[in-house]
C-alpha cells in the first residue's frame, strides 16, 4: 500500500497549484462579490486539459483517470470553491454521463467541446420538490413519434446557463416499471431548444462565482435519438454518477479544508496579540494541528475510495465516508480558520471568508450527509 505520488500524479498537483495562486487567486474574490462566472479562467482551464483529464484520448481526453481529476479538484478548491465545482460538475456530471452510456453519435456529438472545455453541460436530477429521493422525480417525457415531450422542472442545476453551456442532461419520467415503480430515463436537452427555460440564477450563500439555476421545460420536444443509453436506465446511471461525483466533491472538500490550513498558518504568524504572533499560543497551534489532523486522514479517504473506483472494486461505502467525513471535516476548519482570524475573518477580502460561506454546502450536494450515512448503513447490511 502506497499513498505517495508518482511524478506525474505530483507534476499535475504542482501544475494546478500554481494556477490556482497566479490566474484564480487575483481575480476571484471579484467574481464572488460580484456573482459573476469567471469565463477567462475557465477558458484557460480548458487551455491546460483539465477538462478532458479523466477521458480517453480518442475522445479528445488526457488520458488520465478520475483520481487526477480529484487532485485538481483539490488544489482548485485550496484557492476557490467556485471554480472547483464548475469543473466537478462539468467533468464528473456534465461529460461523464455522455462518455460513460451515450451512443457512438452522442459521444461524437458532445464530447470533443465538453472535454476541452469550450462548453459546459449540466446534470438536471433535483427538483423543486425532490432532490434526496429520486424515486419521487415528477418531470415526464412522453415518446410522440420520433420525439421525446419533456414537462417538468428542475432545481438547483450547476453549470445549467453559462453562456458556453451546450446542454443538460435531464431525468424523467417515462413510464411505470412491472413492479410499479416510476421508470426514469436520462434525455439530453441541448441549450436554446424551445419550451426549455433557464431561470435567472440563484442568490446562493457560497459558491457565488459558480452558475446555479432552476429549469422548466414546457412541452420541450427534442429527438428520440437524445435518450441517454437504454430506456429505464435512469436510475442506474444516476446513482453510478454519484458514486463517483462524491469522491469528487470530498477531494474539492478536502482542498478547502486546506486552504484554511495554509490561511491560518500565515495568519497566525503575522497577526499579533499581547506582545507576540498569536501563532505562539498553543490554543491556536493545537487548533492548526486538529484542521491539519483532519485534511490529512479526509484525504487518505477519498485517495482509498478512489484507488478502489479505479481497481473495479466496490467503492460505493468508501466514496460515502469520504464525502461525509470531508465535508464534516471542511465545515470544521472553516470554522477554525474563521475564529483565528478573529473579526477579519469575518471580512468577505478574506479567503477564509469565502471558505466559511462555501463550505456548508459541501454537507448537502450530491447527496446530503444524511444521505451519506444511509448508503453507509445500507451497505453495513442494515
Ligand atoms: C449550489 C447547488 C448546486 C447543486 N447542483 C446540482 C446539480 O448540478 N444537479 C442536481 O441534480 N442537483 C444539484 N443540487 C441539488 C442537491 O444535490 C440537493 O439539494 C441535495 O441532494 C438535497 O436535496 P434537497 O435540497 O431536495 O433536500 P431534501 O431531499 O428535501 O432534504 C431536506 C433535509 O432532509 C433530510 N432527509 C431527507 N430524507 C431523509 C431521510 N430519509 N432520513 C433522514 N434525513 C433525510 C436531508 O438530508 C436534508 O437535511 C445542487 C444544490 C445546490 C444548493
Amino acid at each position: 500500500m502506497d499513498f505517495r505520488l508518482t511524478d506525474e500524479q505530483e507534476a499535475l498537483r504542482e501544475s494546478v497549484r500554481e494556477f490556482a495562486r497566479e490566474v484564480v487567486a487575483p481575480v476571484i474574490a471579484e467574481h464572488y462579490e460580484q456573482h459573476t462566472f469567471p469565463y477567462e479562467v475557465i477558458r484557460q482551464m480548458g487551455k491546460m486539459g483539465l477538462f478532458g483529464l479523466p477521458f480517453a484520448e480518442e475522445r479528445g481526453g488526457m488520458g488520465g483517470d478520475y483520481f487526477a481529476l480529484c487532485l485538481a479538484l483539490e488544489e482548485l478548491a485550496r484557492v476557490d470553491s467556485s471554480v472547483a465545482i464548475t469543473l466537478e460538475a462539468a467533468v464528473s456530471l456534465g461529460a461523464m454521463p455522455i462518455y460513460r452510456f451515450g451512443t457512438e453519435e452522442q459521444k461524437a456529438t458532445w464530447l470533443p467541446r465538453l472535454l476541452s472545455g469550450e462548453a459546459l453541460a449540466g446534470f438536471g436530477l433535483t427538483e423543486p420538490g425532490t432532490g434526496s429521493d429520486a424515486a419521487g422525480t415528477q418531470t415526464r417525457a412522453v415518446l410522440d413519434g420520433d420525439e421525446w415531450v419533456i414537462n417538468g422542472s428542475k432545481a438547483f442545476i450547476t453549470n445549467s446557463g453559462t453562456d458556453i453551456t451546450a446542454m443538460v442532461t435531464v431525468t424523467a419520467v417515462t413510464g411505470t416499471n412491472p413492479d410499479g415503480s416510476k421508470e426514469l430515463s436520462t434525455i439530453i436537452v441541448p441549450t436554446g431548444t424551445p419550451g426549455f427555460a433557464v431561470a435567472p440564477g440563484y442568490s446562493k450563500v457560497g459558491w457565488t462565482a459558480s452558475d446555479t439555476h432552476e429549469l422548466t421545460f414546457d412541452d420541450c420536444r427534442v429527438p428520440a435519438a437524445n435518450l441517454l443509453g437504454a430506456r429505464g436506465r435512469g436510475f442506474a446511471q444516476f446513482l453510478r454518477i454519484l458514486d463517483e461525483g462524491r469522491i469528487a466533491i470530498a477531494a474539492l472538500a478536502v482542498g478547502l479544508a486546506q486552504g484554511c490550513v495554509d490561511e491560518s498558518i500565515k495568519y497566525a504568524k503575522e497577526r499579533h496579540a499581547f506582545g507576540k504572533p498569536i501563532g505562539a499560543n498553543q490554543a491556536i497551534q493545537f487548533k492548526i494541528a486538529d484542521m491539519e489532523l483532519k485534511a490529512h486522514t479526509a484525504r487518505l479517504a477519498y485517495y482509498d475510495a478512489a484507488a478502489r473506483m479505479l481497481a473495479g472494486e466496490p467503492f460505493k461505502r468508501q466514496a460515502a465516508i469520504a464525502k461525509l467525513h470531508a465535508s464534516t471535516i471542511a465545515v470544521d476548519n472553516a470554522r477554525e480558520a474563521t475564529q483565528i482570524h478573529g473579526g477579519y475573518g469575518f471580512m468577505n477580502e478574506y479567503p477564509v471568508a469565502r471558505f466559511w460561506r462555501d463550505s456548508k454546502i459541501l454537507e448537502i450536494g450530491e447527496g446530503t450527509s444524511e444521505v451519506q450515512r444511509m448508503i453507509i448503513a445500507r451497505d453495513l447490511g442494515l
